[in-house]
This record gives C-alpha cells, structure tokens and sequence, in this order.
C-alpha cells in the first residue's frame, strides 16, 4: 500500500458547501484515498510533503467541456489543453457534448450517428485519462427519433451525461420528456443548452418556459454560454425550479452576478455548479475554473470556501462524481496552493476574496503528484512545499 503525508497545511478547504474550511494541518493518502485527516503521522510514509503553510482545496471539476479528440481541439488549433488546465487546478472534467468534430453536419444528424459518436468518444478520449486528468466523454448529442435502443447503447458506452443542443425542444416535448425518464432510468444525467443560439448558430433557444416542463437534472451555463436567458426568466428559473444550475466562463458577467446573488439570498448555492464551457469560441483557458471562483467570491459575495465547494463537491455531486470533496475515503484529487507574492492577500483565503489567482504548487490525482514544485500555468506560490521520500518508523 502506498502512503502519503501531506503536513504543514496552513488553510484546509474541504469542497463540502455545507463546512467548506476546517482546521486540518494534515492529510493521510493510502492507494489514491484519502485515508485520515489529521492522521498519526507515525509508520512507514511512501512520500511526505511540507506544505509549508499552503492551502490544500479539493481537485477543481470542470463540469463543461468540449473535448474531441484527446488533447486536440479543433476549434482554437490548440493541441495540450487538457494538460495545461490540469495546471490550473482542474482535475476532473466533462464533456457537455463532442460537437466540435470537424465536419459534422449539425442538420443532418441522425440518432445512430448521435450515439455512435457518443460510443467513439467514450471509447477513445473518454478512457485515456489524458495528461492524467478524469475526462468523462460520450456525451450524446440527443436529435429526434432516438429510441430507448439508443439509450442502451450509451449506458453501455459509460456515458454519464446526454445534452439537449441542436434538439428542437418546442416541438417535440413529449419526446424530449421521454429522454429525461430513459436516461434517467440508465444513471444517465441530461443537461441541457439554455439562453441564446450558441456559436453553432443552430441550437435552440432556451429558457424558463422550456426548463419548467422539461426538468432535466442540469440547466447549463444558466448566465450565458454565450448569451443568457432573459433576467425575467433567470429569476424564474432560480426560483420556481429545482435541478442543479451551471455557470461557465462562457457567459456574461452582470447575469452571473444576479444569478449567484439571487441564489445566495435563498439559500440555494447547493444547486449552483460551475465549468469552463471551453474549449469553443471563448477560448482555451487553462486558469478557467479559478477565474469563476475569483469572480465569485471578489465580485458576488461569495466566501473563498463557499466559492471553492461550488467548483469542487457541487460540481461533483449535480454530476455524480465522488471526487470533489476531502474526506476519508474519496478520491485524492486535490491541490496545493498558496497566494502569489505581490497579491493583495497572505493568506489563499484573504488573495482569493481578493481576487487573486493563487499559486499552484502540487496537484495529486488519486494520491499520485501530476503537478509536483510547480504549476506550469500560474505565477509560484509564495510558499514552498518540500517534498521528501519514504520515512521509516
Ligand atoms: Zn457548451
């Protein structure tokens, strides 16, 4: 059994909305679990690490993404970007949809050509884990005329989620009511495009109307991605509905803003989940999903760890994931961070309420250092883990 003991740890964000900082100072790994808070440090440890009075936060979930084809995208040129978000923080993602597919025909899409795209995707990006990051890929694009068949076929893939885009919702809701209840009977999430047309031109216009009878388990990026729903439908969707609600970096600011204050005043963040809805025509960014936690909490009032269990044990939870929060038995996903010198902040705490990028030193996907002594995509952590191997009793 492998062990690692991350000590030393200055400020402790648990990803759990509910308690979302604790006064832990150490962290026990065993087989890529979370073993211990707080362990007996000692025995035998296969690695241990000195935090030196950085922050440890849970592994950032990117719950929007467009992968197509391993680490290439075709819609920036951009080859690596799996791997440079991984150095910003993230390390868990999820494909709403693998429409950027060169030549893919959006009007002409058949139910066999949806699911079997799903099928490829999951079979070739979906499991390769690139760079190391947990991409979950397969992400079918539903059209008209898709049969219960269809959904067997992508329960089979190991698809996690099916994404209304090009899906003419007005015209067929009894269908598309069916696909919520198939998917749903499959462990299947569906997630659906809401506001204005997309960058594609073809999808549909979406908003409280079409949300209160559809009731899927996810309304995606709620403020804009890129454009946003109406003011008069954001507030209804957040107050006479139910399911989870995302933001992306993909959409506009004023109407994130009103969304997340909205949200605070009743009492409902547990429902707000966060991606990057990149990479697409808002580009590739590495530092994604920390700029969404920096606007929340420098912008809408959100506290560093409320902002921080939103893009982790939230963005988790709404898409069944285990990853996202720190406790004994989950996943090791997490980073180690601290503020960067210069920012306005000595804390991670006091430089993210700021709105400062923290710097990432060390990220671990289940228990293994994929990020170690520096992020290739933030300024250095003021603070300096030390890393050292195998303590004997
Ligand atoms: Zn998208």
């Amino acid at each position: 059994m492998s062990r690692t003991l991350i000590r030393g740890i200055g400020e402790f964000f648990t990803g759990d909305l509910a308690a979302p900082v604790a006064p832990v100072r150490a962290l026990a790994i065993a087989d890529g679990r979370i073993a211990a808070l707080d362990p007996d440090p000692a025995g035998h440890w296969d690695l241990v690490i000195d935090a030196a009075g950085s922050a440890v936060v849970p592994g950032l979930i990117d719950g929007h993404v467009h992968p197509v084809a391993g680490e290439w995208t075709p819609t920036q040129d951009a080859i690596g970007w799996v791997g440079n978000y991984l150095h910003g923080g993230t390390t868990s993602m999820l494909s709403a949809g693998e429409l950027h597919t060169p030549g893919l025909d959006y009007e002409n899409l058949s139910a066999d050509l949806v699911t079997s795209l799903a099928e490829v995707t999951a079979a070739t990006v979906g499991r390769m884990r690139p760079a190391g990051v947990k991409l979950a890929a397969g992400t079918a694009l539903l059209v008209p005329g898709m049969t219960e068949a269809h959904f067997d076929r992508l329960a089979a893939a190991g698809a996690r989620l099916v994404k209304f885009l090009f899906y003419p919702l007005t015209a067929n809701p009894a269908e598309a009511r069916n696909y919520v209840r198939w998917s749903r009977e499959r462990g299947i999430l569906s997630k659906v495009h809401t506001g204005g047309v997309s960058r594609s031109g073809l999808s549909q216009v979406c908003g409280f109307e079409i949300l209160s009878w559809l009731k899927p388990d996810i309304a995606a990026h709620i403020s804009g991605g890129p454009i946003p729903m109406s003011d008069a439908d954001l507030d209804r969707v957040i107050d006479e509905t139910d399911f989870a609600l995302e933001i992306c970096s993909s959409g506009n600011y004023g109407s994130t803003l009103r969304a997340v204050r909205r949200l605070a005043e009743r009492g409902r963040l547990d429902r707000l989940t966060l991606g990057t809805d990149t990479p697409g025509g808002t580009g590739v960014i590495p530092r994604g999903m920390w700029r969404n936690i920096l606007f929340l909490a420098s912008v809408c009032g959100l506290s560093p760890g409320q902002a921080i269990a939103i893009a982790t044990g939230n963005t988790g939870r709404a898409h069944k994931l285990e990853e996202g929060v720190l406790a004994p038995g989950r996943p090791a996903d997490l980073a180690i961070c601290g503020p960067v010198e210069g920012s306005a902040g000595t804390t991670l705490a006091d430089a993210v309420a700021h709105g400062d990028l923290p710097g990432i030193s060390h990220v671990f996907i289940d228990g293994v250092a994929v990020v170690s002594g520096r992020s290739r995509q933030t300024p250095p952590s003021r603070l300096r883990p030390v890393m050292q191997c195998c303590t004997r009793p």
